[in-house]
């Protein structure tokens, strides 16, 4: 005869908390969506979401903790409120979906919602509308500008003063939309941290203000784009030591998972975009935007480009890939500028959103300042052999 499992379920009241404190959302901070609403016929609601255990109700369940007592099992601290989808992908994952991530997500849509309260709901996270940040559309136009609208794959923004090119070469790059490389016909949004392949030239709604409304490629879902990019599952590669003067391959050492970030970042970023060094390499614009602006905005730059580089595929030609050299990066926190080591190298240090990582990280990363590989390629040099 099976006997019954001892499940210590939440009382009602605790179920109730766990609903309210969020306001309904799913907790999982990608997700939030609204899990309660009228049925139609009667005036009742109906629930897709669930107070989920964080440390598991019975033994042999996920993150089932031994030395919890039952009623700390069935205690406000020990739940949290979920879709039903997503209640069943962190019962399923236990590894995946540590009791400590169910925490942070706890108590950030539990922020969330109380910064939310008194205002119009939105889609999360909501772009900061007042906020103005540095903008690229395309290579040749970086502007100041905010977003004045946004839905999931619309952006209206209002631009304000050019940083590199004027207006004429916004009209320019709507004009020669349709002809440019696809890698050239994006958006990269400071602010947000993040950027887009644009579907169509940008149209400009409004030319004495010049608001200018963006329509984006779809991109991967968050729970694909998880699947692709997860830095915890990438491989072993030879690693660099980046404390030096001069970053160099230690051929006696390599890296694999999370520890490839740091010189991943360093490598794509050093590496010149349009460059003969690089040959058909992706690279970044650092070093030739920090020369033409003569390091004006360097910080806002280099969060631009990488939210380029996280957003924007790649087309490697040899391995017939198309990816974005920096997929693995969710979103750009931040950028400060540290003392350089060397006068080669400019060093910044990175928050970044990672994929497969729960918490923004802070990398310093070296990042090239020669432009050299932009001029011709050096064939011999003369300068060995003497006056
Ligand atoms: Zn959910």
């Amino acid at each position: 005869m099976a006997k019954a499992k001892a499940r210590d379920e939440f009382p009602d009241p605790v179920k109730r908390a766990l609903y309210e404190r969020v306001n309904g959302l799913c907790s999982k901070p990608d997700c939030r969506v609204i899990t309660k609403g009228a049925k139609s016929d009667t005036d009742q609601a109906f629930t897709i979401g669930q107070a989920s255990h964080i440390h598991a109700a019975s033994k042999g369940g996920p993150r089932f903790l031994s030395t919890q007592t039952p009623a700390q099992r069935k205690a406000f601290a020990n739940g949290i409120w979920l879709c039903s989808n997503h209640g069943t992908e962190v019962d399923a994952d236990e590894i995946t979906f540590p009791a400590d991530m169910l925490r942070t997500w706890k108590s950030k849509t539990e922020g969330y919602v109380r910064s939310m309260v008194g205002k119009m709901p939105s889609y999360v996270p909501p772009p900061p509308r007042s906020e103005e940040g540095l903008i690229a559309l395309g290579p040749n136009v970086l502007v100041f500008g905010r977003i004045v609208g946004h839905s999931a794959k619309s952006w209206k923004l209002s631009l304000g003063e050019f940083l590199l090119g004027d207006v004429h070469d916004l009209y320019q790059f709507v004009d020669t939309f349709e002809s440019a490389t696809p890698d050239d016909r994006y958006v990269s949004f400071e602010r947000t941290g993040a950027g887009g392949m644009l579907a169509q030239p940008p149209s400009i709604v409004d030319e004495g203000e010049l608001v200018v409304s963006l329509e984006l490629e779809s991109t991967l879902s968050p729970a694909n784009a998880l699947a692709t990019f997860d830095v915890t599952k990438y491989g072993k590669t030879l690693a660099i030591d980046m404390a030096l003067d001069e970053p160099h391959v230690v051929w006696d050492r390599s890296v694999s998972g999370a520890d490839t970030v740091p010189q991943r970042l360093f490598v794509i970023l050093t590496g010149v975009k349009g460059g003969w060094r690089g040959g058909d390499d992706p690279g970044s614009r650092v070093a030739e935007l920090n020369l033409k602006l003569s390091g004006d905005h360097i910080e806002n730059i280099i969060a631009i480009e990488i939210a380029r580089l996280a957003s924007v595929p790649y087309h490697d030609r040899l391995l017939k890939t198309s990816e974005p050299a920096l997929g693995f990066v969710r979103r750009v926190r931040g950028v400060r500028m540290m003392a350089q080591r060397s006068p080669l190298y400019l060093m910044a240090r990175l928050s970044l959103d990672i994929w497969g990582l729960a918490e923004t990280q802070e990398y310093d990363i070296p990042i090239s300042s020669s432009t050299e590989s932009l001029g011709p390629e050096p064939k011999v040099d003369v300068s060995l052999f003497g006056p």
